[in-house]
C-alpha cells in the first residue's frame, strides 16, 4: 500500500477487527497490552480503535509522551532561567503550558520573561546569531527522534563559534522505561506496541533485551488504524502461542538497525546517564546529557542557579496515567478543574499526552 487512505480503509480495518476477536477468543485469559508514543495514543482515541477491540484484550496507554514525562524539577529549572538577565528560553509550543511546582513558562512569560516558541533547534541558534548580546537557551526535550535534531544544532552553534547558545536538556530514551514497566508485576502488561518514531532512529532490535528478559512480546507499529489493528493482532497472536519475540510492523520505515547514522551523531555529543520520569521515578541510564566535550553547550553547568524543591500539582494523577494504573477518566480532576484550557498536569497540556486525547476523543 502507497497511500494514508488505504490504511484506513473501512473493510480492512474491520477485518482486522475480526481477526483479533477470532484471536482473542482463543487466548487462555485476557491481555494487557501497552502503546508507548503518544503519536499512537492520539491515533487510538482519534480512530476509536479501542471500541473495535474485544474485552479479553485491553489497550493502555504508557510512558510514550515526551513532554508528558518530563519532571516538574525541569520545568521549574527552565523558569528559574527564564528569570535571569538578557535570556531568552525557546522552546516548543507544548512545554509552554506545563505547570512546574509554582508557575509555567506561560506566567513567566507573561509577567515579563523572554520566552518564545521555536519550530526547531536550528531556529534557536539562527536567534542566537541574531542576537548576540543574549544568552539563547532552548529547551532540549524529547526521545531518540529529537535528540539528533539538537545535537545538530548544537554542532551548528560550534560551527560559528556561538558563546551564547546553549541548551537545558532532558533527552530519554526508550527502552529504559519499557524494562522498568515490565518488571512491575502489579502492571501485567502482556504486549507492547513499540513506537514507531523513535524505532526508525534507534531500530527494532532495540527491544530484543526486553522480549528475551521479560518474555514479553514487543512490535514495532505504524500510526494508521490498519497500522495499529495490525500490530495489536501480531501482539495477539504472540501471547496466544506463549512467544515472546520482536516484530516490527511498521516495515515501510523502521529497519532492524535504525537509522546508524543518528545513532552516531548522539553517540558523538551525548551520554547515558539516569533520569527522572514523571511516574517511575530515577531510571538508570534513561537519559541523555552532554559530554565534558560540549559543556559549554549545556545550559545546566553554565547558569549554576539554586532551584527550588519540586512539588507535583495537587490532586493530578499523570504519574499513574503515564504508566498505565488508571485511564485519564479516573483521575477525579479530569474534566471537571482539569481540561485543555485550564490544564492542571502535563498529560493535559501536550497534545500527544493520553488525558488531552481522551478529553478531544472521548473514552
Ligand atoms: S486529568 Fe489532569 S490532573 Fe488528572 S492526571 Fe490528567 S493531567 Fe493530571
Amino acid at each position: 500500500m502507497k497511500f494514508q487512505d488505504e490504511y484506513r480503509d473501512r473493510g480492512l480495518v474491520q477485518g482486522l477487527a475480526a481477526a483479533i476477536a477470532d484471536e482473542a477468543r482463543q487466548l487462555p485469559e485476557p491481555v494487557r497490552l501497552m502503546e508507548v508514543c503518544g503519536t499512537h495514543t492520539m491515533a487510538i482515541a482519534q480512530f476509536g480503535l479501542k471500541s473495535l477491540l474485544p474485552e479479553q484484550v485491553k489497550l493502555v496507554s504508557g510512558p510514550g509522551c515526551p513532554v508528558c514525562v518530563t519532571p516538574v524539577s525541569y520545568i521549574d529549572h527552565a523558569i528559574a532561567l527564564s528569570g535571569l538577565p538578557d535570556t531568552v528560553i525557546t522552546t516548543f509550543g507544548d512545554l509552554l503550558r506545563v505547570p512546574g511546582s509554582c508557575s509555567s513558562l506561560m506566567a513567566e512569560r507573561a509577567k515579563g520573561a523572554d520566552v518564545r516558541i521555536v519550530y526547531s533547534a536550528l531556529d534557536a541558534v539562527k536567534l542566537a546569531t541574531e542576537l548576540p548580546e543574549k544568552q539563547v537557551i532552548f529547551l532540549g526535550v524529547g526521545f531518540e527522534t529529537t535528540t539528533p535534531t539538537v545535537a545538530a544544532a548544537i554542532l551548528a552553534a560550534q560551527q560559528q563559534r556561538l558563546g551564547n547558545f546553549s541548551v537545558l536538556t532532558s533527552h530519554k530514551t526508550m527502552p529504559g522505561p519499557m524494562q522498568a514497566l515490565s518488571a512491575d508485576p502489579e502492571l501485567k502488561i502482556r504486549g507492547y506496541l513499540c513506537p514507531a518514531h523513535v524505532s526508525t532512529v534507534i531500530g527494532s532490535d532495540a527491544y530484543l533485551p526486553l522480549a528475551e528478559k521479560f518474555g514479553i512480546p514487543c512490535v514495532v507499529t505504524g500510526f494508521e488504524p490498519a497500522d495499529l489493528l495490525q500490530g495489536v493482532l501480531m501482539l495477539v497472536r504472540q501471547c496466544r502461542a506463549g512467544q515472546a519475540r520482536v516484530e516490527n510492523q511498521y516495515s515501510r520505515a523502521v529497519t532492524r538497525q535504525g537509522n546508524t547514522k543518528a545513532q552516531e551523531l548522539i553517540r558523538h555529543l551525548f551520554e547515558p546517564a539516569d533520569a527522572v520520569w514523571r511516574g517511575l521515578g530515577v531510571l538508570p541510564d534513561s537519559g541523555l546529557v552532554l559530554s565534558e566535550a560540549y559543556a559549554a553547550f549545556d545550559a545546566a553547568r553554565k547558569f549554576q542557579i539554586e532551584l527550588p524543591d519540586a512539588s507535583e500539582p495537587a490532586g493530578c494523577r499523570c504519574g499513574e496515567v503515564l504508566t498505565g494504573r488508571i485511564a485519564p477518566a479516573d483521575c477525579p480532576l479530569f474534566g471537571t478543574v482539569c481540561s485543555p484550557e485550564t490544564p492542571v498536569g502535563a498529560c493535559m497540556v501536550s497534545s500527544e499526552g493520553s488525558c488531552s486525547a481522551a478529553w478531544r476523543y472521548g473514552q
